[in-house]
């Protein structure tokens, strides 16, 4: 698995194990049977908060072997991971992704918001500006937000519908399973390809939403965090739920899989992502590329030159005083 010696493998091999079990509660592959509300924001399995601090050493430990892993998908350079997040307004969105993502090298994993639709973007069928930001390949990428808005907020303010010029024609009211089904071709096609897709709706409750609303309103370094509008779309909580649900019972397949996950505990939160992601990586049997003679033949052969260098070379001394030392 990694280049550490036999008992960290074990370790390794063991925490993948277990990041598996923790989210599997979680992942949904078949939305047929799916109901929002047999899934509780507040669950946080057989955790109290007394395990607080013992889980936030685990997930240390999972942002560690998420580092590990993404640093092979980047070496190995066949695999994207597209991670999508979405929820309602102070779910924890930001905070996952700032945590989870905490060790990864940034020059392989990429982050997207999607806000509100541009001009161009309208110009556009609504996949484009998603396509354009897919993951390269040995890259994660991740969606804060995503084409699936396109099935919930433009679904609760039909209005949106109408601003993206779409022949009228189209606009029936089969709309909706008909995004569903483009989706799942989507994803069906990205994973053909390579991508891997993984999503995740963070489950907030309506009252843990107005908890955080009201400490963004009432500490200082949080009200830039505040925005009118989240209030105004609190108002539709309902219909999102509706939303959600439908798109959950239509997009979850086994190949991308949507995980619905308890977010009103933030801790318990970020440790069912990181397992969930920890789980995706460790499917692909990554592994750091393999060298070929001709490519040992040249380490060698540089090794040769470098021991050569300034004449006898400082490397075979030091080699020598680490002896005696
Ligand atoms: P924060 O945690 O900072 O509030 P956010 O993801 O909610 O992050 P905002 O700038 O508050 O970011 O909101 C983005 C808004 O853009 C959301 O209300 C979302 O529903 C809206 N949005 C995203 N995609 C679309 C779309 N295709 N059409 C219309 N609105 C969209
Ligand atoms: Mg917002």
């Amino acid at each position: 698995m990694s280049v550490s010696g036999k008992d960290e493998d074990i370790k390794i091999k063991d925490l993948i194990k277990r990041a598996r079990k923790f989210a599997e509660p979680f992942r949904i592959t078949n939305g047929k049977s799916f109901r929002l509300k047999d899934i509780d924001p507040g669950d946080t399995l057989h955790l109290q908060s007394e395990d607080k601090p013992r889980a936030k050493e685990v997930l240390a430990s999972g942002v560690q072997l998420l580092a590990e892993l993404q640093d092979m998908l980047y070496a190995q350079d066949r695999w994207s991971v597209l991670i999508i997040l979405q929820a309602m307004d102070a779910a924890g969105k930001d905070g996952a992704i700032k945590h989870i993502m905490s060790g990864v090298n940034p020059q392989g994993c990429q982050v997207h918001s999607f806000k509100a639709p541009s001009p161009e973007d309208l110009d556009h069928d609504y996949l484009w500006r998603c396509m354009r930001l897919l993951p390269n390949r040995g890259n994660m990428g991740i969606f804060n937000r995503s084409y699936y808005e396109e099935t919930l907020v433009v679904r609760v303010h039909q209005e949106f519908l109408a601003k993206q010029k779409l022949p009228p024609e189209l606009v029936t009211k089969n709309i909706w399973n008909e995004r569903f089904h483009d989706i799942r071709n989507i994803e069906s096609y990205l994973t053909r390809n390579g991508t891997i897709v993984r999503k995740f709706f963070l489950h907030v409750s309506k009252d843990e939403q107005e908890r955080r609303f009201m400490e963004r309103i009432e500490n200082p370094d949080k009200n830039w965090k505040f925005s009118s509008s989240d209030i105004k779309e609190r108002a539709y909580w309902d219909d999102y739920m509706k939303a959600y649900e439908d798109m959950i019972r239509n997009t979850a397949t086994k190949e991308a899989p949507w995980y619905v996950v308890p977010a009103d505990n933030k801790w318990f939160t970020r440790l069912v992502v990181a397992a969930a992601i920890i789980d995706a990586l460790a499917s692909l049997d990554l592994h750091y590329p393999k060298v070929d003679k001709q490519k040992l033949d040249e380490l060698a052969e540089a090794r040769k030159t470098l021991l050569n260098e300034d004449g006898n070379g400082k490397h075979s001394k030091k080699k020598n005083s680490d002896k005696r030392g």
